[in-house]
C-alpha cells in the first residue's frame, strides 16, 4: 500500500464503525494498473444495515438545529480543506485525473459543504394569505429522511459531498454507495467528517462491486425516501422503476451529449479555450464535457486549426507527475469504446486531424484527439465520447445548428460561443439543456443549479436548488382563529 493510501481507512464505515469483510475487491492505478487497495465488497444484507443505521440516527440529526448540523458540516469543510493535497493524490492515485485537476476538484466538492452548511439555515416556508377568516396557512419545510446516494468514478470527491452536504445540511441522514473504481475517497471523506464530530450512523458508506444488489436494496426499502444517483442514463431508468413501487423521491444526474456551437461571429481564442477546457478535463471523461463541436463554416478551418494546435501542446502521462494534462482512462472498455466511436467516424468520411490512437503512456492512455468533417450519422456524436476526442461538424445557419444540438434524447450541458448578445440569447433560450454556458466553457459550482432535461435526469444538485430536493414541503392549516 503506498503512503497516501495508508493515511485514509480502506474499511467501509457503517453506524460510525470502520467495517471489514473476508470478501474484499481491489481498487487499482490506471496509470499504472497496480492494486493500491483491498476494499470489503459488502453486500444486500450489509445495505439494509446501513439503512437501519441511518434511521436511527434520523431522528436526532433531524432534531438538531440547522445551525447546530452547520457548525458539525463547517468543521468537516476545514478539515477536507486542510488535507486537500492528500486528498488530491489519492483522487489521483484511484481516479488518474492530473493532480492538479484533483486539487481543483477537492476545493470544488468541499465548496458544497460550505455552501449547504450555510444554506441549511434558508429552508424558509411560506406563509399563504388566508381564504377564511378563521383560518391561517403555513408551510414549513422538513427533512425528507433517509437517502440513499449512489455516485460514479468521475468525480470521487465532489460527486459524494454534492449529495451528502445537502442531505445532511437539511436533516437527513444517507447511505453512499461509491463507485467500485473509486471507493477511497468517499471512505476518506468519511473519515473526516467522524473527525468533525458527525453523529454515528448520520453518513454510512458501502463499498461493494455488487452494484446492482445494493442499488436494489436501497430502491426497495421504504425506509429510505429518497435516492439521488448520478451515472448512465442507462441504470438511471433502471433506478427510476426499481423506485416506484415506494414512490421514492429521485434525483438522477445522468448521461449527457453536450453540443458546443461555435459561430462565425465568435471570439476564436475564447471559443478554442471554452472548448479545450469543456473537452479535455478528466480526460473527456465528464457528463458536461462537449462531445459535439458544431462549428459555422465561416470560421470551422480556423478553428479546427487551432484546436489542432492547442491540442497538439497537451501533455499525457501520469496525473501524480506535474505538468501532464490529460492521465489515463478509467478502464480497458473506456480505451475500447473510444477506438469503436472513433473507427466508426473515420469509416464513415470523418478524418483525424490529430491523434486518434493509444498514447505511449500505456494502456489507458488515449491521445488528445481532434476528429473533422463528423456528420450526424456517426455514433461519435450520438454516444458520450467519455473520453478526449473532439468531434467537429459544420453547420451552416442558426436554425440548423439548434436544430443539430436538439437532435438528441439527452439534454444536460450545452455551450455556445458568439459574440452577438442577440444571438447568444436567443439560441440559450432554444436550446434543450439544463444548462447553459455563453462564451464559456466551465460552469459548475456550488451556488448554482447544475442538473439535466430529457433522459439527462431529474432534479438539480447544487444551490437553493439543491437543498429543495432533500426537503418535504409540509402545509400546516390553524383552524378556530
Ligand atoms: P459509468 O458507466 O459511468 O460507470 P454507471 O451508471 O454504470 O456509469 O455507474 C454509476 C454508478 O452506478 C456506480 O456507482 C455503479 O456502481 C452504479 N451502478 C451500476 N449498475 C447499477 C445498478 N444496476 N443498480 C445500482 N447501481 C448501479
Amino acid at each position: 500500500m503506498n503512503m497516501i493510501v495508508k493515511k485514509f481507512p480502506t474499511t467501509a464505515f457503517i453506524d460510525g464503525e470502520w467495517i471489514s469483510s473476508a470478501k474484499t475487491f481491489a481498487v487499482t492505478d490506471p496509470a499504472t494498473g497496480a492494486e493500491v487497495a483491498a476494499v470489503p465488497d459488502l453486500g444486500a444484507e450489509d445495505a439494509r444495515r446501513a439503512i437501519d443505521a441511518a434511521s436511527r440516527a434520523l431522528p436526532d440529526w433531524s432534531a438538531k438545529t440547522a445551525k447546530e448540523r452547520a457548525a458539525i458540516l463547517r468543521r468537516w469543510f476545514d478539515l477536507v480543506t486542510a488535507e486537500t493535497d492528500s486528498l488530491a493524490q489519492l483522487m489521483t492515485t484511484e481516479q488518474g485525473k492530473p493532480i492538479a485537476e484533483a486539487r481543483a476538484e477537492v476545493a470544488y466538492g468541499a465548496s458544497f459543504i460550505e455552501w449547504f452548511a450555510e444554506e441549511g439555515k434558508r429552508a424558509y416556508g411560506r406563509t399563504i394569505p388566508t381564504t377564511a377568516a378563521s383560518k391561517r396557512y403555513i408551510t414549513i419545510k422538513q427533512p425528507i429522511g433517509v437517502v440513499a446516494a449512489i455516485a460514479p468514478w468521475n468525480f470521487p470527491v465532489a460527486m459524494i459531498t454534492r449529495k451528502v452536504a445537502p442531505a445532511l445540511a437539511s436533516g437527513c441522514t444517507i447511505v453512499v454507495k461509491p463507485a467500485a473504481e473509486t471507493p477511497l475517497c468517499a471512505l476518506a471523506l468519511a473519515k473526516l467528517a467522524a473527525d468533525a464530530g458527525l453523529p454515528p450512523g448520520v453518513l454510512n458508506i458501502v463499498t461493494t462491486t455488487d452494484a446492482p444488489a445494493i442499488g436494489k436494496v436501497f430502491c426497495e426499502d421504504a425506509r429510505v425516501r429518497k435516492l439521488s444517483f448520478t451515472g448512465s442514463t442507462e441504470v438511471g431508468k433502471i433506478l427510476y422503476r426499481q423506485c416506484a413501487d415506494t414512490v421514492k423521491k429521485l434525483t438522477l444526474e445522468l448521461g449527457g451529449n453536450a453540443p458546443l456551437l461555435v459561430f462565425d461571429d465568435a471570439d476564436l481564442d475564447q471559443a478554442v479555450a471554452g472548448a479545450m477546457a469543456s473537452k479535455y478535463r478528466t480526460a473527456g471523461q465528464t457528463c458536461v464535457c462537449a462531445n459535439r463541436i458544431l462549428v459555422q463554416s465561416g470560421i470551422y478551418d480556423r478553428f479546427a486549426a487551432a484546436m489542432v494546435e492547442r491540442v497538439n501542446d497537451l501533455a499525457v502521462g501520469p496525473g501524480l507527475e506535474t505538468g501532464n494534462a490529460v492521465g489515463p482512462l478509467i478502464s480497458g472498455e473506456a480505451i475500447d469504446k473510444v477506438e469503436t466511436l472513433v473507427a466508426d467516424a473515420v469509416k464513415k468520411g470523418a478524418k483525424v486531424l490529430t491523434g486518434g490512437e493509444v498514447a505511449p503512456a500505456g494502456p489507458l492512455f488515449y491521445r488528445p484527439s481532434v476528429v473533422g468533417d463528423v456528420t450526424s450519422d456517426m455514433s461519435i456524436v450520438r454516444e458520450e465520447i467519455f473520453g478526449p476526442v473532439a468531434a467537429l461538424v459544420r453547420f451552416e445557419t442558426e436554425a440548423d445548428a439548434i436544430a443539430l444540438a436538439n437532435d438528441t434524447p439527452f439534454g444536460l450541458a450545452a455551450y455556445l460561443f458568439s459574440r452577438d448578445v442577440s444571438r447568444a440569447w436567443r439560441v440559450a433560450e432554444k436550446l434543450d439543456a439544463g444548462m447553459v454556458g455563453i462564451n464559456e466553457g466551465i460552469f459548475s459550482n456550488e451556488v448554482v443549479p447544475f442538473g439535466g432535461v430529457k433522459e439527462s435526469g431529474l432534479g438539480r444538485e447544487g444551490g437553493a436548488e439543491g437543498l429543495e430536493e432533500y426537503l418535504e414541503v409540509k402545509y400546516i392549516c390553524l383552524g378556530a382563529i
